[in-house]
């Protein structure tokens, strides 16, 4: 053969190795992609350090915050058990010599450097020759090392080993930062989780002391008016009024923590969709009344009979009622028309009010959506009514719908299943408002 086939040999040999080298690392990348646990992959990390540069040992080293010294991470070889526990001072090492420049070193024969670390070895049991370290950095502040020790069959280290290793370091670096990324989001996680807990604690604790009083303050106001007359009964009515306002208020707050804590269970009954129209409809007359409204209804005889929550069907009644009294001038009308299609009950709930805007259209179900900023605003609410509506009429694997007009009025459609899906479970979480 000659020279210059031995070269090319030569060469295309380097290569092979190049591009094998190349795989192993392209592999290692897709392994820390797809692994999120960081002490998983500085394991992988050091053990792939050793195959791809043939050394005896490898190890990743973490500065400690709160001692400035070196702690080992993952180690790969036999060393392994007993260099774990071993802290490097930054002073008097070659590794905390590489974190301090931030440079990378390679030492062919340790025993002859006096940067080195000696009691590493004598600890361990472990006879260190050589050793070629980089820095590991995230976001250009170093955060430790990595090394590589003793190329196996008495081989030499090269800086084409030093050149592997730093790519390998960037990629633990990598690992370490999506760690602690994910570890904080898994610590704020938990904090939200805490603190919605208090907010549902907060709510119920709140919904049933404020609910006493409130029962007992509406039981003596409706008592008195019946007793009184004139002023006294004008007074009484606006008493009356801000006493149901509140216990709405209450309700919706008590519906939204148990669909968003997905406690809300489907209680069925058999009953007839007139009668729980008719029952609601006169609940909410007092503040129709007060409004010189008049509430139109339009249903067939016949009654509809359905299965459902009677109690969650009379809520998403209740706040599309108030909605349209509440949004409806003095003296206008408003009106509830139900009927059956099929195997469909439906019901509409219509105004003569000032109608929404086409662009509100897709958002007035979001929880807390108000068209008009609460503070400035001219009626009152939470902008909860249609997101708990819409929530009672997803567990009944129904629908809600709405057409308006901007200055002429709405009209919000539901319409329920005549009989609660059997092939579906009973009790189930609501789904969120869009
Ligand atoms: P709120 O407690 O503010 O009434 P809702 O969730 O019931 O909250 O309604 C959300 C928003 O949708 C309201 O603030 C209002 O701007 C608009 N809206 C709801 N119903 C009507 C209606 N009948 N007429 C006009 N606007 C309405």
């Amino acid at each position: 053969m000659s020279v210059r086939e031995e070269m090319y040999k030569e060469r295309i040999r380097e290569m092979e190795e190049c591009i094998s080298n190349l795989e192993r690392v392209l592999k290692l990348v897709r392994v820390i992609n797809a692994t999120l646990e960081s002490a998983e992959l500085l394991d992988i990390i050091v053990q792939v350090v050793t195959e791809l540069l043939q050394t005896e040992s490898a190890s990743i080293m973490l500065i400690d915050k709160e001692t400035g010294e070196l702690h080992f991470k993952a180690v790969a070889g036999e060393n392994r058990a007993s260099v774990r526990p071993i802290a490097v001072p930054m002073e008097g090492s070659i590794a905390g010599q590489i974190a301090t420049q931030n440079q990378p070193l390679l030492i062919r024969d340790v025993k002859s450097d006096p940067r080195w670390y000696r009691q590493a070895d004598e600890k361990s049991g472990f006879v260190t020759r050589s050793i070629i370290g980089v820095p590991m950095q995230v976001q250009g502040k170093v955060i430790g090392v990595v090394e590589a020790v003793n190329k196996r069959g008495d081989a030499e280290m090269t800086w084409e080993d030093v050149r592997l290793l730093a790519v390998l370091a960037d990629q633990a670096a990598i690992a370490i930062q999506n760690a602690e990324l994910l570890a904080e989001l898994k610590t704020a996680y938990e904090q939200l989780n805490r603190l919605d807990q208090m907010k549902s604690d907060f709510i119920a604790v709140a919904a049933h002391e404020l609910r006493t009083p409130l029962s007992l303050i509406l039981g003596y106001a409706m008592f008195l008016r019946a007793e009184a007359s004139g002023e006294t009964q004008e007074q009484l009515n606006i008493v009356l009024q801000s006493a149901m306002r509140l216990r709405s208020l209450i309700e919706d707050m008590v519906n939204l923590r148990e669909v968003e804590s997905g406690e809300v269970a489907l209680e069925l009954e058999t009953f007839s969709v007139q009668e729980m129209i008719s029952s609601t409809v006169e609940d909410l007359s007092p503040i129709a009344e007060a409004k010189r409204q008049r509430i139109c209804l339009s249903m067939p005889r016949e009654p509809i009979v359905v299965e459902a929550d009677r109690n969650k069907m009379t809520l998403v009644v209740s706040n599309l009622l108030s909605n349209a009294i509440k949004f409806t001038r003095e003296g206008s009308k408003v009106g509830v028309q139900a009927g059956r299609k099929g195997s469909t009950a439906w019901f509409t709930v219509w105004d003569t009010g000032i109608g929404i805007p086409k662009k509100e259209l897709g958002h007035i179900f979001d929880r807390f959506y108000q068209i008009e900023p609460s503070l400035s605003r001219h009626y009152e609410g939470m902008g909860l009514g249609l997101s708990i509506a819409k929530a009672m009429v997803d567990l009944h694997h129904g629908r809600i719908k709405v057409q308006s007009k901007e200055g002429r009025g709405s009209a919000f459609t539901v319409s329920v299943p005549l009989r609660y899906p059997v092939s579906l479970p009973k009790k189930s979480k609501a789904g969120k408002s869009r």
